[in-house]
């Protein structure tokens, strides 16, 4: 589907470990005041002050969290980023460094890394971040690519998961599932070009939600704001499972139950139309997709006149008791357990 626009084709042995390294990073720039020294040494040198540091790190495997049959090394690069990012972001910090380690076999020319590199730049520069290290070094099967994040906070500002308290509200950021239903759609139409590897898919009806797939965003954005609106979340977590997983984790942390509206889950009118055309349950999917990467986070109800004419934040439900457990209020007003597998307990009610 996605066509090999790289004609040419430069074997990685051609460079070297370090020829390889040099070319990939040599233009990379340094912005943060706290770089002291990036890459091209045994290590880097940070200097962050008075400031707390926080640091995240996630592992992709080829075949595991990604398939190169749709998804193009560009944005695989600048998601492997994004995704790190939102970690850092889901602190309420700033985001200020990344390393990147790759493994790839000598299936992967030159050109196919560049691709993966362009992708990285252009998420370091979007979210005006320093490369700062990382490793290189070749595997016998596909592509496995490790990105470290950094990020710094005061110590008033930080947020943990285990702060919500009863009472407190709920929020997420954007729009929940999209990013699911995309996958869904790219898999159909991998299996569509196996048959017929000469259909051309019309993917316009779907661009949104294969974006939120190919291109995800991590929410820095929200973290601005929070800053501007004066609102220190109580707990926060940023959503790269289903819904129902990372409220799980909020209430059990912070020693909470909830009530969670159905209704009030924030869904893109794309991703409606398309639950409808696979006839797959939106909430099911808000509740047990994942990628989405938006925060959710709960705050204190002294602050909601300060997000609630806001359009990126949406109230979802309630922080209660921990004894009053975790429930999703359906649109027929029942309760329903939520459980990590929302798919489960919706299908025996439906
Ligand atoms: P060492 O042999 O000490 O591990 P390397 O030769 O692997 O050092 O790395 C040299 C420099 O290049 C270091 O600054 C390292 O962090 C950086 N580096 C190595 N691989 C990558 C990569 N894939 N992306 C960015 N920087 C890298
Ligand atoms: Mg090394």
């Amino acid at each position: 589907m996605i066509e090999d626009k790289n004609q040419q084709r430069t074997e990685l042995s051609q460079l070297g470990e370090f020829g390889l390294i040099d070319h990939l990073t040599k233009h990379f720039e340094i912005k943060q005041e706290t770089t002291i020294k990036g890459i091209g040494d045994d290590a880097a040198v940070l200097d962050f002050k008075d400031k707390q540091v926080v640091v995240t790190t996630d592992l992709l495997v080829e075949g595991v969290h990604f398939d190169l049959s749709y998804m193009p090394l560009k944005h695989l690069g600048y998601k492997a980023v994004v995704v790190n990012l939102s970690d850092v972001f889901a602190m309420n910090a700033q985001a200020t460094q990344i390393t990147v380690s790759i493994a790839m076999s000598n299936r992967f020319p030159l050109e196919a890394i560049e691709e993966l590199y362009a992708g990285i730049e252009t998420a370091a520069k979007t979210y005006g971040i320093d490369v700062i290290g990382g490793d290189t070094t070749s595997s016998t099967t596909g592509l496995l690519i490790s990105v470290t994040a950094l990020g710094t906070v005061s110590k008033d500002d930080v947020v943990y998961r285990n702060g919500a308290k009863p009472n407190d509200l709920l929020v997420v950021t954007g729009d929940i599932g999209g990013a699911y239903m995309g996958l869904q759609v790219l898999e159909r139409e991998k299996e569509v070009f196996k048959v017929n590897p000469n259909s051309q898919p019309d993917l316009e009806p779907y661009s949104y939600i294969i974006e939120r797939q190919l291109k995800p965003e991590a929410r820095q954005d929200i973290v601005k704001l929070l800053k501007e609106l004066d609102v220190k979340p109580t707990a926060m977590i940023d959503i790269s499972d289903g819904l129902s997983s990372e409220i799980i984790h909020l209430c059990k942390q912070s020693k909470v139950g909830c009530d969670l509206y159905e209704t009030k889950i924030p869904l893109d009118p794309q991703f409606i139309s398309t639950c409808e055309e696979f006839d797959i349950d939106g909430t099911t999917v808000a509740l047990s997709g994942g990628e989405d990467y938006e925060l959710l986070f709960t705050i204190s109800q002294a602050d909601f006149p300060k997000i609630k004419a806001n359009p990126n934040l949406t109230v979802i439900g309630f922080m209660t008791e921990e004894a009053a457990g975790m429930h999703l209020v359906t649109r027929a007003e029942t309760k329903i357990p939520i459980t990590a597998q929302g798919w489960n307990a919706l299908s025996k009610e439906e």
